[in-house]
C-alpha cells in the first residue's frame, strides 16, 4: 500500500469511526422509542390530554431537536420521525415547536378522536354564562404560569361587581395555580370571596406531580406576591412556595368543599 493511501487511511478512519459510534447510538435510540411507543399503545393511553404537538412527517427530518428540547420525555424518533411517544407526559409547554428548525410542529388542542373539547371562554375568561369564568387548566390552557396569568385577569374583570347585593363577590372553586392566584388578587382587589377546594390539598395538579419533580415554568406574576423569577423548581418547593404565600396573605382556603351545582338566582348564583 502506497504511502498516500495509509495517509488518507489513517484521516478517515476516526471519521468512520464516529459515523459506526453515531449510527449505533442512533439505532439504540430508535429502539428505545419504538419500545416506548409500543408500551404506550398497550396500555391505551395515546391520547394526551392537553395541548400537544402535531408532527408534519412531510416536513419532519428527524433531526431530534423536539426531542432534546422537550422536558417530559414525550418525544421519540421512530423511523426516521417524530413522534409523540408518550402523549400522556405532554402538557404543552411548547418547548418541541420552538426548536423544530423546519417548523414541523403545531400545537394544537384537540385529537381526531376527542376532538376539541374545551369551553369556549371570552378574552377576559368568562364563558357564554355571563358571570362564570374559566381560567387555567379546565380552559384547555394547561401551564402553570398560564394559570396564576389567568386567575389573575378573570378577577380583573369580576371585580366590577364588586359590592353588589350578593352574599359573596366571587367563589373560587379549586386552589390550583389558577385558584391560588384568583383568590390573591381577589384579596388585592378587596373583593368578598370564599375559595373551595375538594381536596385536602393545596396546589391542584403539582401536588399529584411525581416526587421530585422538577416544574419548568418562565418567569410569571403573582397578585400581591409580585415577580416569581425561577425557570425550574421542584415540586416540593412550588407547594412550599403556594402554602407560604397563601399563609403569609391570610387566604383561607376550604378544603374538602366541592363544588357541585350552579344555579342562577336573579343578579348571582347559588353555588352548592
Ligand atoms: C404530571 C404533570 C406535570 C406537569 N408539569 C408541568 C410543568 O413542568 N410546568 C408547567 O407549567 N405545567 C406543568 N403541568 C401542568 C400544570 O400543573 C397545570 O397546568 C396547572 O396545575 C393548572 O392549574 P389550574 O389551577 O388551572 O388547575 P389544577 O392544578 O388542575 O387545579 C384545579 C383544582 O381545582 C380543584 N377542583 C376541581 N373541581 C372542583 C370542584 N368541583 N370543587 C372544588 N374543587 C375543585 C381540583 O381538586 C384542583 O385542586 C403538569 C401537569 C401534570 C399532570
Ligand atoms: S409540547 Fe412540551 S411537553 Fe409536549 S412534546 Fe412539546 S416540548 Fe414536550
Amino acid at each position: 500500500m502506497s504511502h498516500s493511501y495509509l495517509t488518507t487511511l489513517l484521516y478517515l478512519l476516526p471519521l468512520i469511526l464516529a459515523l459506526v459510534l453515531y449510527y449505533r447510538r442512533h439505532s439504540k435510540k430508535e429502539t428505545q422509542f419504538s419500545a416506548r411507543l409500543a408500551e404506550t399503545v398497550k396500555s391505551g393511553i395515546t391520547e394526551p390530554l392537553t395541548l400537544h404537538p402535531v408532527i408534519d412527517t412531510n416536513k419532519c427530518i428527524g433531526s431530534g431537536a423536539c426531542v432534546r428540547a422537550c422536558p417530559e420525555h414525550s418525544l421519540g424518533i421512530v423511523r426516521g420521525k417524530a413522534v409523540l411517544v408518550q402523549p400522556d407526559h405532554c402538557i404543552g409547554h411548547g418547548a418541541c415547536e420552538a426548536a423544530c428548525p423546519v417548523e414541523a410542529i403545531q400545537l394544537v388542542f384537540g385529537t381526531e378522536k376527542r376532538g376539541i373539547d374545551i369551553p369556549l371562554v371570552k378574552p377576559n375568561f368568562e364563558t357564554n354564562v355571563s358571570g362564570i369564568y374559566i381560567a387555567g387548566e379546565l380552559g384547555g390552557m394547561g401551564l402553570i404560569r398560564k394559570g396564576v396569568d389567568q386567575g389573575a385577569r378573570a378577577i380583573g374583570s369580576i371585580r366590577k361587581h364588586k359590592g353588589s347585593a350578593n352574599e359573596l363577590d366571587v367563589v373560587i372553586v379549586g386552589a390550583g395555580p389558577a385558584g391560588i392566584s384568583a383568590s390573591l388578587a381577589a384579596k388585592e382587589a378587596g373583593l368578598r370571596f370564599v375559595t373551595i377546594e375538594q381536596e385536602d390539598s393545596l396546589g391542584g395538579s403539582i401536588f399529584h406531580y411525581p416526587r421530585r419533580k422538577l416544574a419548568m415554568t418562565a418567569p410569571m406574576t403573582l397578585p400581591i406576591v409580585g415577580k416569581f423569577n425561577k425557570f425550574e423548581i421542584s415540586k416540593e418547593e412550588l407547594l412550599t412556595f403556594w402554602s407560604r404565600i397563601t399563609r403569609d396573605n391570610g387566604i383561607k382556603i376550604n378544603f374538602t368543599e366541592r363544588m357541585e351545582v350552579i344555579t342562577k338566582m336573579g343578579s348571582g348564583f347559588v353555588v352548592k
